[in-house]
């Protein structure tokens, strides 16, 4: 019988949990009463795009798959340098500095022989192709499309959208017909854009916001209208519906590079002897090993600094799930106040780092990286075989535990991963 299952997992970046409302989001809502709600979900350290949708693909924290951020510092030429995870070049840049892209097999890997993955993506294309970075399956990213063996689509099947809300309604029409009603993969996956994109540009809460997230449930609805179609037809489907990450209010921006620079523990904005990684609402902080007398007073320094909501020092930093080594030698989660609201009355304001190359800043919109509450309460319903109707999973759940739960459903092997299947959960 399980060879027939199949799963459909459909992700709304950025959504917070909270955000879930009859009124706001009426199908995602009524799903609950049918599925399993997981009132404790959370995202992971740092709570960015890149970093969440390698541990969906792997079953795994940062630390045992080996991308530490959106924005991280790796050893090229004897110098750290920071790298964008989101450029669609940043996994073969990877591969060629560190040896790997993910150092732990994916859901694409190991679904390959047993029905597949298919994969349609409107977030970075380097989120995109960290769900599959060696080719075994197919993901289709407005940045190019991809089969087995990495090789690229026929023309007329490459995903032609933009990265609006329209693009997400694109996206998800071909979804619908391509993975869901003909192409029956074990595993077909959809991860919209928004309402994170929505997010970034307004205030948590404005109209704006309110009409992505009603956008963001219509699509909700179109999967769940195609899943139940199929089950009707005798298909035994697990949906699972849910988010990465939620977002927090920013109420400042922080120049850590230009602070430690003034603090003199930092050469200058340039230089590779102590390199920050912004990550929204978090920070990595590299030190050249050459440099290592500045860790002392680097901890003096953070410690002190009313910015840093929770600084992690490397005996921490496996109990956070962060790769250690590669001279990162702090986490910083900002400064965050989970009860102060913002202009529209939503709750949870958190300080950002400022980030590299020039990127907006977003100071009054959302953002997200750190582990204030609200950008750690995503979302995932459970609808299928397994879960029971009306159900809330008190449990603390996180987005470690997708891929187990999926190969379970599957009936396939998930030993060894972080996470944990969500079926067999009290
Ligand atoms: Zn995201």
């Amino acid at each position: 019988m399980t060879d027939k299952r199949r799963a459909v997992v459909l992700i709304l970046d950025g959504l917070r949990r909270d955000f879930v409302t009859p009124e706001l989001m009426p199908r995602l809502s009524a799903l609950r009463e049918r599925a399993t709600w997981c009132a404790q979900h959370g995202s992971v350290f740092p709570s960015v795009t890149r970093v969440v949708s390698s541990s969906v693909a792997t079953g795994c924290r940062p630390a045992r798959h080996g991308l530490a951020g959106n924005t991280i510092a790796l050893v090229d030429n004897g110098a750290l340098a920071l790298f964008d995870a989101g450029k669609p070049e940043f996994i073969t840049e990877k591969q060629r500095l560190t040896g790997e892209a993910l150092a732990m097999p994916t859901l694409a890997e190991r679904l390959a022989p047993v029905g597949g993955v298919v994969i349609f993506n409107n977030v970075s294309p380097g989120a995109a192709y960290l769900h599959d970075p060696l080719g075994h399956g197919h993901v289709y990213h407005r940045a190019g499309s991809f089969g087995p063996g990495r090789e690229p689509v026929a023309a007329g099947q490459a995903l032609r959208i933009a990265g609006d809300l329209d693009g997400d309604a694109a996206l998800v029409a071909r979804f619908t017909s391509e993975a869901i009603e003909d192409g029956k993969p074990a595993l077909a996956l959809a991860w919209l854009g928004h309402p994170d994109t929505t997010q970034h540009d307004y205030p948590l809460g404005s109209p704006e916001n309110h009409e992505a997230l009603r956008r963001a449930d219509a699509h909700v609805g179109t999967v769940i209208d195609a899943v139940d179609a199929a089950r009707a037809r005798g298909e035994e489907i697990l949906l699972l519906v849910g988010s990465d990450h939620g977002h927090q209010t920013v109420s400042g921006v922080v120049d850590i590079a230009a602070e430690l620079i003034a603090a003199g523990l930092k050469e200058a904005p340039e230089s590779t002897d102590v390199v920050v990684a912004p990550n929204g609402t978090a920070a990595l902080i590299y030190v050249d090993p050459q440099y290592e007398r500045r860790v002392a007073p680097l901890a003096a320094f953070l410690a002190e600094r009313s910015w840093v909501g929770r600084l992690i020092t490397p005996d921490e930093f496996s109990a956070f799930g962060i790769p250690a080594g590669g001279g990162l030698a702090f986490a910083v989660s900002m400064a965050a106040d989970d009860e102060a609201v913002n202009e529209y009355g939503v709750p949870g304001l958190s300080l950002a780092a400022k980030p590299a190359g020039g990127k907006a800043d977003r100071l009054g919109c959302g953002q997200h990286g750190g582990l204030g509450r609200y950008e750690q309460s995503p979302v995932l319903v459970l609808d299928g075989p397994g879960f029971a109707a009306g159900a809330v999973a008190a449990e603390p759940s996180s987005a470690i535990d997708l891929a187990p739960t999926l190969l379970a459903f599957l009936g396939h092997d998930a030993d060894g991963l972080d996470g944990r299947s969500l079926q067999f959960r009290p």
